[in-house]
């Protein structure tokens, strides 16, 4: 279909800053861009008819790392780096919170809760003989001891007497949080074009030429922010990694409040809507769940649905509502990547299973990169 000289000179001509992706990302970078640049014409340019990647999928929690995961890390990492990592993610909680309100997006915090099934024993082990030091090596940041034991109060069955808890953990409501960020982008003057994917790109000194499914336009600067589908566009290490979920229809009385980890964080569940919203499981085949296809596969499904009956509501009887996936980017280092990749071209993806936390930094600091 050719566009008319009207639609051109409107929407496509003169675009200061292109984002690709209305993700979480995406949508923080425009709003940083409008504060920094108030005149700027700035557009986003998203393949689904609504963000479609993993800001719109995930389970909601406002987490900054298990004590499993925290150990795991110290492996890799230094101290210096994991602190910073788990700061990355506080101030990027305190960011979210400040620009939306915690009403417009039902943040709670009810506590994260992390499980040890019974075969766990030495991780479990680990977990407790390590609390205390973890919970200094975090005080800087947290300002109290994260983590304590607490029982096992809501009756999960096959695990550990104790859940190790991060007191500060929180959780919110998905869809609010990414419907409040689009509120905002709209009210910032910021146009955003749904079901437009952007299949190619050339840029020299002056400009990108932007190549979708629909039309080709140049604009003077472009900021890819495709996290999991970064692949299609550019070279970076990110490989999009399927995460699949399930939610409960209503359960009268639901006992269990806050977010939970086990299986190092492979295995995910909270309660919302008197639901229960389960998730992972992404360790069963992580060569299968590698891909960028929406899906769910029997092998996942049927050990969640196991793992929910036998280990999490195990004499509450339930029905199963609705299944989805979404796609994340991961790669071999935990660190997102923001970076110029040319004269005008920038990226800011790779945010792992902690979107929530950084989308709002990492959002930030793409738009930061514009000199
Ligand atoms: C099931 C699931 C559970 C999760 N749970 C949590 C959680 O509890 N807490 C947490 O912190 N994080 C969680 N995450 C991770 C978190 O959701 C992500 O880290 C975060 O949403 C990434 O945001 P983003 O903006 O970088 O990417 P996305 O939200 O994926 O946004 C990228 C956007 O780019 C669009 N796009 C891609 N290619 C193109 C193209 N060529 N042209 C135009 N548009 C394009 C996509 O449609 C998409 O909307 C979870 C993820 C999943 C999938």
């Amino acid at each position: 279909m050719e566009l008319s000289y009207w639609e051109y000179k409107t929407w496509l001509t003169n675009v200061d800053f292109t984002i690709v992706g209305s993700g979480i990302v995406g949508l923080n970078c425009a709003l940083r861009l409008r504060e920094r640049f108030p005149k700027a014409k700035i557009l986003i340019l998203e393949k689904g008819f609504l963000p479609q990647g993993a800001s719109t999928k995930n389970a909601g929690f406002a987490c900054f790392g298990s004590i499993s995961e925290i150990l795991a890390d110290l492996d890799i990492h230094s101290e210096q780096e994991v602190i910073e990592l788990v700061a990355q993610r506080w101030k990027g909680i305190q960011k979210l919170r400040k620009n939306l309100g915690d009403k417009a997006m039902d943040f709670q915090v009810n506590g994260g809760h992390e499980l040890f099934l019974d075969a766990a024993q030495e991780l479990y082990q680990k977990c407790v003989q390590n609390q205390s030091e973890i919970n200094a090596l975090l005080h800087p940041i947290f300002k109290a001891d994260a983590f304590h034991g607490s029982p096992n109060t809501f009756g999960f069955k096959g695990i550990k007497e104790n859940y190790i808890t991060h007191r500060f953990e929180g959780q919110l409501d998905t869809g609010k949080m990414m419907n409040g960020l689009l509120k905002l982008v709209q009210q910032a003057g910021i146009t955003i074009l749904n079901s437009i994917t952007v299949e190619h790109f050339s840029a020299d000194r002056s400009s990108v030429k932007i190549k979708t499914n629909r039309f080709e336009f140049s604009s003077k600067k472009m900021l890819i922010a495709t996290n999991g589908f970064a692949p299609q566009l550019i070279g970076e290490d990110v490989k999009p990694a399927r995460a699949q979920v399930l939610i409960t229809k209503p359960i009268e009385n639901l006992p269990l409040k806050g977010t939970f980890h086990f299986d190092e964080g492979y295995y995910y569940f909270r309660n919302i809507d008197n639901r229960v919203l389960f998730g992972g499981g992404r360790n069963l085949d992580f060569k299968g769940e590698e891909t960028d296809r929406f899906g769910n596969s029997q092998l996942i499904q049927v050990h969640l649905d196991k793992l929910l009956k036998e280990v999490i509501l195990p004499e509450t009887p339930f029905t199963i509502d609705h299944r989805w996936s979404g796609i994340m980017g991961t790669g071999m280092q935990k660190k997102p990547i923001v970076k110029q990749l040319s004269e005008n071209v920038y990226c800011g993806v790779r945010l792992g299973g902690m979107g929530i936390a950084i989308g709002s930094t990492i959002g930030h600091n793409l738009a930061d990169l514009i000199a």
